[in-house]
């Protein structure tokens, strides 16, 4: 793994990645024949990717109105570490984050990107979207959907596109990354249940994901998409389930 240091601030890397249940050398891709139609059949840890009843992304259409606060949010801004883990670039810090949800509070574990977004607003796919993924002191998991537009350059990510790690097992240190700047002033959402989007789409997700969408430049995202050119899994079925809606 080579290491670029870009900021004075040295620090180590003490969180573990929330894939962890992964079978660790299965692998997997965006397009056949280890693509998400055949992630079921790679391993007996990722049946739920054909299985699961509850599985992510889906096509937003809100149909439960309900009271969401806004995402009240806590993320201090502080170096973190980019790697390049072969399918996204991955953050990680070291800075103790969290989103606190009416369910509890969950502490922030990895930020990574998807292009282009794999949840869609009533059929609309955006070319771009952060998944903020937090994890409560009980192993929940909860994930945070930004969805970009092409448009004004995004200055919180700035730092990032200027100096991505290239190659997969490559990392970055970043002296310093705001990540609640990154959010929209309004921060209503949608609610709903579902699973992580890559092996093994592990259930009892909760994703809140962001009504108010931000930007990234056409360079912007050119940069992220020569290293990963589709990394979003298609749509899965809704089954029913409520999607909650505030604001
Ligand atoms: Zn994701």
């Amino acid at each position: 793994m080579k290491l670029h240091y870009l900021g004075i601030a040295l620090f180590a890397i003490g969180l573990g990645p929330v894939t962890a249940a992964t079978a660790p050398h299965t692998h997997w891709s965006y397009t056949s024949p280890t693509g998400p139609d055949e992630w079921g059949d790679l391993h007996k840890d990722h049946a739920l990717c054909n299985s699961g009843t509850q599985q992510s992304p889906i096509n937003i259409k809100a149909n439960t109105p309900g009271v969401l606060p806004a995402l009240d949010i806590h993320y201090p801004a502080g170096p973190v570490v980019v790697k390049h883990h072969g399918h996204s670039l991955e953050v990680t810090t070291e800075n103790k984050g969290y989103v606190a949800l009416t369910s509890g509070n969950y502490n922030f574990v990895q930020l990574h990107f998807h292009a282009p977004a794999e949840e869609q607003i009533e059929g609309r796919q955006y070319p771009f979207s952060a998944h903020l993924v937090h994890r409560d002191a009980s192993g929940n998991l909860a994930v945070i959907t930004l969805l970009f537009d092409v448009g004004a350059k995004n200055k919180a990510l700035a730092p990032l596109f200027a100096s991505m790690p290239r190659h997969e097992g490559d990392s970055v240190i970043l002296s310093k990354l705001d990540l609640a700047s990154l959010f929209p002033a309004k921060r209503d959402y949608y609610a709903y249940m579902g699973s992580l989007t890559t092996p093994p789409c592990t259930e009892g997700v909760r994703w809140q994901v962001l009504k108010v969408s931000g930007t990234v430049s056409a360079k912007q995202l050119k940069a992220f998409k020569q290293l990963f050119p589709m990394n979003a899994r298609p749509i899965q079925p809704t089954n029913g389930r409520m999607v909650k809606f505030g604001g």
